[in-house]
This record gives C-alpha cells, sequence and structure tokens, in this order.
C-alpha cells in the first residue's frame, strides 16, 4: 500500500462564508477511515460533520475549534494510504461526498429497494430465465400498492395469481421510493422542528447533528421492513412473483425481458407512473428527481425544488429541515396548484421565513452543470438572473406509463400522456384487462390505486364490483400538513356549485394551542340544499390523519348535525371537525360565531 500526501479541504458550502468549526474531531497521528467525521461546522441552520475523503494517518492540522471557515480551505494533511476520486488536493463537495457515500453503501442486493428512477436495469433478477411459458388465471403488472393489492385480493377470491415487477424488490413507488421514504424522513424534520420551536417554551435543545448516512439507513430499514413484509403476504397466498419487465405479445400474453412468456386469462395493468423529466436537463449528478432526493446523497447547502406541487414541497420541508437553504420555483402563480388558497396560506407563511426564495409565475430556461454548482437560468415575474445551486430537485409532476407496454398488440387504447382509459369496473376497452393506479385518469394516490385494485380484482373473479367513490382525499405531509376531501371551494366556483361554508380556527382549540401549533383551521363545506357535508379541508398537524373523518361524513351523507352529536374526545384536534360542523348548525360554544342564516 502506497501513501502520499494530500490536503483535505473545506466542501463547497454554497453560499455560507465564514462559517464557524465548533469542534476538531481528530488530532495529528490519528489514523481516519474515509467517511470518518473530521470537523463540525455549524452554520446558523445546523450543525454538520465534514467526513474525511481519504483514508490514511493525519500528519498536521491547519484549522483549531472557533476558526471561521470557507469553501476550499484547508483542513489538514493527510497522508493518504487510500484516494478515492482524483490526485487532485482540492476536491468539490459533491464529489467528495458522492465518492464517500458510494464507499459507505451497501452494494444493492436482490432485497433491497430500487434507488433511482425506476427503468429496466441490469440488477432485475429474473426467476426463471429459461424462455418458459407460465400461465395464470390472473396476471397483474406492477406491484405497487395498485398491483399487490389486485394480486393479493384476487388470491383471497380464489384466482391463481402471478404478480410480474421489472424490480427486484415489490412494493412500487410507493413503498420503495415515494409515501414511505419520504414520510419517514418528513418525520425527522417535525422532530428537528418541534424541538426548536420549544426552545421559546423553556425546552432548549442543542443545535441537530445530523447524520445523513445514518438517517438514510433508517429510511431504508422502514422500507425494507414492508416490502419483506409484502414478499411474506405474497408467499402466504400463494401469489407467484415474477421479476421481469413485461410487455403484451397478444389479448392473452405477455413476454418478458428473460425470454419467459405469461398466457393468462385475465391481466390487471398496475405499471404506475415515473417522473416527468424537464427537457434540456443536463445529465449530473446533483440533478436529481424525487428517487434521487430521498437518497441525501450527499446533503447539499443550497438547494432549487424545481416545482411547487406536493412532492416538490414536501421534499424541501426535509432538506430546509435538515439544514440546507431551499428555493422554489413554480411555472404557475400559486404553490400547490389546486388546493384552495386558504388551505396552502398558513404554510406559505412559515416557509416565506424559512426558505431562501419562492418564485412564482417564473420558470427554469437552463441548466449548466459547472465545477461550482448547478448555474440555473429562469424567466418571469419573480425571476433572478442566475443562481448556482450544489442541488436541483426537478420535480414537475408524473408521468403515467400506460404507453410503454405494447398495448396496442392487446387491443387495448392508451391515451396521450400514457393515461389508460377504463370504465367504472376498471376494464379497459378490452373487457377480460383492466387497469389501475396512475396510469389511469384520476389523482395519482397511493390509496386511489389500492382501492380500484380491489374492484378490478372483484371484476375478475366474478363479482359484481364498481369504483363508486365519491371522494378521493389529497393530503400535503408539509409542516403543516394540508389536507382536503370531496369538493374544494376553488372547483365549487368553478362549477358555480352553491355551497355553504365554515371554517374553525385552531387558535380556539385548546389542543392546538398546548402544542404550539394555532396557525391551522378546519373548516367544513355543505350542500346548501341538503344541509350535507360535500367537502372538508383541513390545516395543521396531523391535517392528514384528521380528514378521514370528513371523507367518511361524506360517504355517509352526513349532515353538520351527525357531525356535531358525534362525541369527539377532548381536548383533540378532531375535536374542529364538530366545533366547524357545531358552527354550521349554530350551537357551538367554544367560539362565539352566531348562526348567519
Ligand atoms: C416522492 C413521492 C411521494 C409520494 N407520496 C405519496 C403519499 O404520501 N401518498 C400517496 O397516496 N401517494 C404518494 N405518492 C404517489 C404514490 O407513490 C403513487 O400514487 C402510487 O405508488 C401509485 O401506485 P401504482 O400501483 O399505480 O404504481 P407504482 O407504485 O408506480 O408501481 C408500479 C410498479 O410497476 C412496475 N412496472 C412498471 N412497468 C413494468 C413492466 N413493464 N413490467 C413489470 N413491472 C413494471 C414498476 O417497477 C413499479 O414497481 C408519492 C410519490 C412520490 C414519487
Amino acid at each position: 500500500m502506497t501513501t502520499h500526501q494530500v490536503e483535505l479541504v473545506i466542501p463547497n458550502l454554497g453560499d455560507f462564508s465564514d462559517v464557524e468549526i465548533i469542534e476538531v474531531l481528530v488530532e495529528p497521528g490519528d489514523e481516519v477511515a474515509i467517511e470518518e467525521s473530521l470537523i463540525t461546522l455549524e452554520t446558523d441552520k445546523a450543525s454538520m460533520d465534514v467526513p474525511s475523503t481519504h483514508a490514511g494517518k493525519v500528519r498536521a492540522l491547519k484549522i483549531k475549534v472557533g476558526d471561521k471557515v470557507n469553501s476550499g480551505d484547508v483542513m489538514l494533511t493527510l497522508d493518504a494510504t487510500e484516494l478515492v476520486e482524483s490526485e487532485s488536493t482540492v476536491v468539490l463537495d459533491i464529489e467528495v461526498q458522492k465518492a464517500i457515500l458510494a464507499a459507505a453503501t451497501p452494494t444493492p442486493t436482490p432485497t433491497s429497494a430500487p434507488t433511482q428512477t425506476p427503468t429496466p436495469t441490469a440488477e432485475v433478477v429474473r426467476e426463471p430465465q429459461t424462455g418458459e411459458t407460465h400461465s395464470a388465471q390472473l396476471v397483474v403488472i406492477g406491484s405497487g400498492p395498485g398491483g399487490y393489492t389486485a394480486a393479493f385480493r384476487a388470491a383471497d377470491l380464489g384466482l391463481q395469481v402471478i404478480l410480474v415487477e421489472r424490480y427486484p424488490v415489490i412494493g412500487g413507488v410507493c413503498l420503495n421510493v415515494g409515501c414511505i421514504p419520504s414520510k419517514a424522513l418528513l418525520h425527522a424534520a417535525r422532530v428537528i422542528d418541534d424541538a426548536a420551536a420549544m426552545a421559546d417554551h423553556g425546552v432548549r435543545f442543542g443545535k441537530p447533528k445530523i447524520d445523513a448516512l445514518a438517517l438514510r439507513g433508517w429510511k431504508n430499514k422502514v422500507v425494507a421492513r414492508l416490502t419483506g413484509g409484502l414478499t411474506q403476504l405474497a408467499k402466504q397466498r400463494k401469489v407467484t412473483v415474477i421479476h421481469g419487465v413485461a410487455k403484451f405479445a397478444s389479448p392473452n400474453r405477455l413476454v418478458l425481458d428473460s425470454g419467459d412468456a405469461i398466457d393468462f386469462e385475465h391481466c390487471i395493468i398496475a405499471a404506475g407512473s415515473e417522473s416527468a423529466e424537464l427537457p434540456g436537463t443536463p445529465d449530473d449528478p446533483r440533478i436529481v428527481d424525487s428517487t434521487g432526493a430521498l437518497e441525501l446523497d450527499p446533503l447539499p447547502m443550497r438547494m432549487l425544488v424545481v416545482g411547487g406541487g406536493i412532492i416538490g414541497l414536501e421534499l424541501a420541508c426535509v432538506y430546509s429541515a435538515l439544514g440546507t437553504k431551499v428555493s422554489v420555483v413554480e411555472l404557475t402563480d400559486v404553490l400547490m396548484p389546486g388546493t384552495d388558497p386558504d388551505l396552502v396560506r398558513p404554510f406559505r407563511k412559515i416557509i416565506d421565513k424559512r426558505y431562501e426564495s419562492i418564485m412564482l409565475d417564473t420558470k427554469v430556461i437552463g441548466m449548466l452543470a459547472t465545477v461550482p454548482g448547478i448555474e440555473v437560468v429562469f424567466e418571469g415575474k419573480n425571476a433572478p438572473a442566475q443562481e448556482v445551486y450544489d442541488r436541483v430537485l426537478i420535480s414537475i409532476g408524473r408521468r403515467a406509463n400506460g404507453d410503454k407496454l405494447d398495448c396496442e398488440k392487446a387491443g387495448v387504447n392508451v391515451d396521450q400522456g400514457g393515461i389508460i382509459p377504463v370504465n367504472k369496473q376498471m376494464q379497459t376497452n378490452v373487457p377480460h384487462i383492466f387497469a389501475i393506479g396512475d396510469l389511469v385518469a384520476g389523482p395519482m394516490l397511493a390509496h386511489k390505486a389500492s382501492h380500484e385494485a380491489k374492484v378490478a380484482a372483484e371484476v375478475a373473479a366474478g363479482q359484481k364490483s364498481a369504483f363508486d367513490a365519491r371522494t378521493i382525499p389529497s393530503v400535503a405531509y408539509t409542516d403543516p400538513e394540508i389536507a382536503w376531501v370531496g369538493l374544494t371551494e376553488t372547483d365549487a366556483k368553478r362549477g358555480g356549485i352553491s355551497y355553504e361554508e365554515t371554517k374553525f380556527p385552531w387558535a380556539a382549540s385548546g389542543r392546538a394551542l398546548s402544542l404550539g401549533r394555532d396557525e391551522g383551521f378546519t373548516k367544513l363545506l355543505f350542500d346548501k340544499a341538503t344541509g350535507r357535508v360535500i367537502g372538508g379541508g383541513i390545516v395543521g398537524p396531523n391535517a392528514g390523519d384528521l380528514i378521514a373523518e370528513v371523507g367518511l361524513a361524506i360517504e355517509m351523507g352526513a349532515d353538520a348535525t351527525d357531525i356535531g352529536r358525534t362525541i369527539h374526545p377532548h381536548p383533540t384536534l378532531s375535536e374542529t371537525i364538530a366545533f366547524a360542523a357545531e358552527a354550521y348548525d349554530g350551537t357551538l360554544t367554544d367560539l362565539y360565531m352566531p348562526k348567519k342564516r
């Protein structure tokens, strides 16, 4: 093993300057490993360790506690026994941290989750690869919340089922790179923010020390536990899982890229969606989609989120809490387009203070990958001339996968944008072939996919079933959470639907006050003629859990009295739904809101 002297430098700190060193973790003579923390820096947002890019023995320190450092300053000299990226002694943040993370990341095994945007890759494990022809009463393409639910329900109804998945791990986007990992990271963000918020109320913690690798490891463990559970459930139900990329060869045959074929009586297409791409985006590891962003690889100092929709804003919340300076650029003049503006307002107030900038009515017209970062050129009302970011998250929506399956060979119609038209039984124009989830019309949500899945499986098994849900709830798991169900005021106004609205402010909720969160509210919309609940929106912590009650009220045709007279536990945030109903009925005593009607 050869050694040679290298200078280790402070990585790219974005536009942070004069950042204080609060701890030096090594001294001359210490042996350090790649990724071992060398010093701890503290910005006004968080403290973070700078890991070693090389293995070797520390020769001399060039810094001490209390020093203020900038990108490129020399930290120490090292007799390196291993060189990671290049012979250069000045290594950029992104390259350094990439190398470190690569060294620290276990080689993907068949049980590890996909880490990139789903695309067929050589990692796919296929079993068997013999050019064999299988047959099934029902074959399901895709193992996301749509596909696995359909397969399991059909098996429970007695069908012999094959589930085909192109990746080695089942669970689809939702479990592997969507709902579940994002919520694990959002939980971490909430803990950080809640802890910081308590400082004003007499409970002070130190600034958080973020170990991005450990956090990523925990998130991956959560995912692995769930996907492992799914594999078990498939076994218990005797659902055969075959790994491979499936395409139609005819109305009753699929072919896999392994050379296998599957003959089927019924097929459910549940192949989901993929992140939409921004044309002209350079190919650079610092530009990621949501899948890349979930890897925290590495934590950037300064990040631009392109797209102010739910997925982008959830990830913005995560990165902001972890200490990154976040900017958001959105083409339209609102965040979370389609959501009632009053629901978004409390969230906007919070992020206006926290984020570096929120650029509405603005678009990205160019990106250039340069050594210091990604140079982004903007155009629009609120456009800065040009900015440089360490990371750019492209989050401009998702595109359905319906047009990637050779559906024409089965005679199945596919609309523009990869959407497959279906009836209420989830049947395509070819009645024994069904389609569900993100690749059929409607919101791209896991709970919609799984409901459609049950309908398709039941119809395939000969049952009379239809998708007749009145509403599909939507939730942004931002902080505060924003949730709505049924008719929105935006849609009511657009459609000329007459409604009445009541709003209960959380500033009058004992539970909200005791959580230190009085910015939210609960609103209900009522049908003017019948008095029934037809919509609702909630903003505040746990809004996503609370909205289920409003959904149930709509499905059951409940009116304000039904909700108001249902005893809600005190003190809870759920009371705010009852209070909003009582306000409509004129029976509310917790606030003075005289009946208007
Ligand atoms: C970051 C992020 C956060 C999200 N958070 C939420 C949330 O909080 N709540 C929510 O409801 N939704 C959320 N979503 C959306 C949710 O993940 C999707 O709506 C849901 O996964 C759709 O389920 P699906 O079964 O239709 O498809 P998918 O989950 O996309 O699964 C499709 C599967 O089909 C496989 N496949 C595709 N083509 C083939 C082929 N030719 N052969 C074999 N297999 C194939 C894919 O590999 C994939 O595993 C989130 C999405 C993202 C990206």
